[in-house]
């Protein structure tokens, strides 16, 4: 045996556990390095805990909703210590069975920092000592960035401070118009908290189709999320009792309890010895992958965020089955990354998959179909909370090209559209789809006449 190991993970979040665990269960001799706790990103400081405090904070609405169909809770009160903990409770739940499942497979699982010593070296920096292995993935993910040069930005906080604050404030200024912003706008405004997104662009949810982007930023406001656009953070100063003056570059100033950073993740590639390894990184500092995932060496692939490609925890997984399937059953496998569906959980929640509507004009003739109603439920609840749904088809061939949803269920709607999508079925065949009554989903197939002026460029 010429090397310690047929595989080196290092980094145990989404990617590199499902690597170690499919690679193991393969037979090969699989270790995998963790420096913090076993689960990473998505387990442990975002999708799941993020998506359980939302769960908590959707409750505020859902009893403003229920007076209109009879209910009183006058007595509804909020405990953040509750939420707080048994979140943590879960998260620690979950990483405890990514241990099982790793230990199962049979992956030996390394409480250390790892970098690279060389193509086939492996340091575990805090045990000082080295190992081999015939491959190398790196799955170390990324991190929260906050603007250097921002003063009293040390003030803010990030998503990953939110999980865990000590009392939940009655003020926040949230940097940011992206997936962290908005959501963590819906779980803090939700809990009753006030808040104020900042963002530098004029409309948020950059990337997002226009009427997206439109429809939640204007819902946001309608339900009192302030909404600041084309203004950046410019200082923040302390103010007694540990609260924040927040000096915008539009020279509006705000005093709150806390300041989140949300402008964005980067690739934790520092300091990890890539140079002795031969790996190259991007301009972006992420390391530059081909198709199967493999770096500038030979015998070192990356998967995940710290690739920068399409950075969502279903995509890292993927990318990880991909490599298993190529270098141990033989099977080369490129993770195809077109037409990946994504949502954001903002309020209303967003769920898009394939292309925008400027994006699809600028390659083909299209015809635009979109609805915007009330659904049912909130007639009764006197919410003014509307869904809009948007379908991009090409004109010539009639597929449907994109599919862009804000609405309550919008991230459940959109997993089932992906698949038509992905399919590249025509806007015939989902109208030859029966409709299910009484849904919302139903208008996905009874969006019967596209809006006029649809080969002009958006407003
Ligand atoms: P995003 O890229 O989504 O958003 C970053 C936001 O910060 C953008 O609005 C951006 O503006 C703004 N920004 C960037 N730099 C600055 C700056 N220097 N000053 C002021 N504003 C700035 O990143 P997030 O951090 O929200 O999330 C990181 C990634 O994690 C997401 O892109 C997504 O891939 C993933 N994620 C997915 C989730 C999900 O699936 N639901 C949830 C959370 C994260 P501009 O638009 O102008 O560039």
């Amino acid at each position: 045996m010429k090397y310690d190991y047929d595989l080196f993970v290092i980094g145990a979040g989404s990617g590199g556990v499902r690597a170690a665990r499919l690679a193991a269960k393969a037979g090969a001799r699989v270790a995998v390095a963790e420096q913090v706790q076993v689960g990473g990103t998505c387990v442990l400081r975002g999708c799941v805990p993020k998506k359980l405090l939302l769960y908590g904070a959707e409750f505020s609405q859902s009893f403003r909703d229920a007076k209109g169909f009879g209910w009183t809770v006058d007595w509804a009160r909020f405990d953040w210590p509750t939420l707080r903990e048994r979140v943590q409770a879960e998260v620690n739940r979950l990483s405890g069975l990514y241990i099982a499942n790793l230990e199962g497979a049979g992956a030996e699982i390394v409480d250390d920092r790892a970098i690279l010593a060389g193509p086939h070296r492996v340091r575990l920096t805090r045990e000082g000592r080295e190992v081999t292995a015939e491959r190398i993935l790196i799955a170390t993910g990324g991190h929260t960035s906050r603007p250097a040069e921002t003063p009293g930005q040390e003030l803010g906080v990030t998503s990953t401070d939110c999980f865990t604050l000590d009392e939940l404030p009655s003020s926040i200024v949230i940097a940011g118009g992206g997936f962290i912003a908005l959501e963590f706008a819906n779980i803090f405004s939700g809990l009753g908290v006030e808040t104020t997104v900042v963002y530098r662009g004029e409309r948020i949810l950059r990337g997002f189709d226009h009427d997206i982007r439109k429809h939640v930023q204007a819902d946001m406001q309608r339900t009192g999320v302030h909404v600041v656009c084309g203004s950046t953070i410019g200082e923040i100063a302390p103010l007694a009792g540990a609260r924040k003056l927040v000096t915008l570059s539009n020279s509006m100033r705000i005093e709150t309890d806390h300041v989140l950073w949300a402008i964005g993740r980067e690739p934790n590639t520092g300091g990890m010895g890539f140079e002795a390894a031969g790996v190259r990184l991007t301009a972006r500092g992420a390391v530059a992958v081909d198709a199967y995932s493999r770096s500038s060496a030979p015998s070192v692939w990356a998967i995940g965020d710290v690739t920068d490609r399409i950075n969502l925890t279903p995509v890292a997984i993927r990318e990880a089955v991909a490599f298993v399937e190529t270098e141990f059953h033989g099977r080369p496998t490129a993770f195809d990354h077109v037409d990946v569906a994504s949502a954001v959980f903002s309020r209303p929640a967003v769920g898009a998959v394939g292309l925008t509507e400027e994006e699809a004009r600028e390659r083909c003739k299209i015809r635009v179909f979109r609805t915007v109603f009330r659904p049912m439920k909130n007639i009764l609840a006197d919410n003014e909370q509307r869904t809009l749904m948007k379908l991009v088809v090409n004109a010539e061939s009639d597929r449907v090209m994109g599919v862009h949803l804000a609405g309550p269920e919008a991230p459940e709607l959109i997993q089932l559209a992906a698949i038509a999508v992905k399919a590249g079925l025509t806007k015939a065949q989902w109208d030859a789809t029966c409709a299910v009554h009484p849904t919302a989903a139903e208008e996905l197939v009874l969006m019967g006449e596209p809006i006029p002026h649809d080969n002009e460029a958006p407003a």
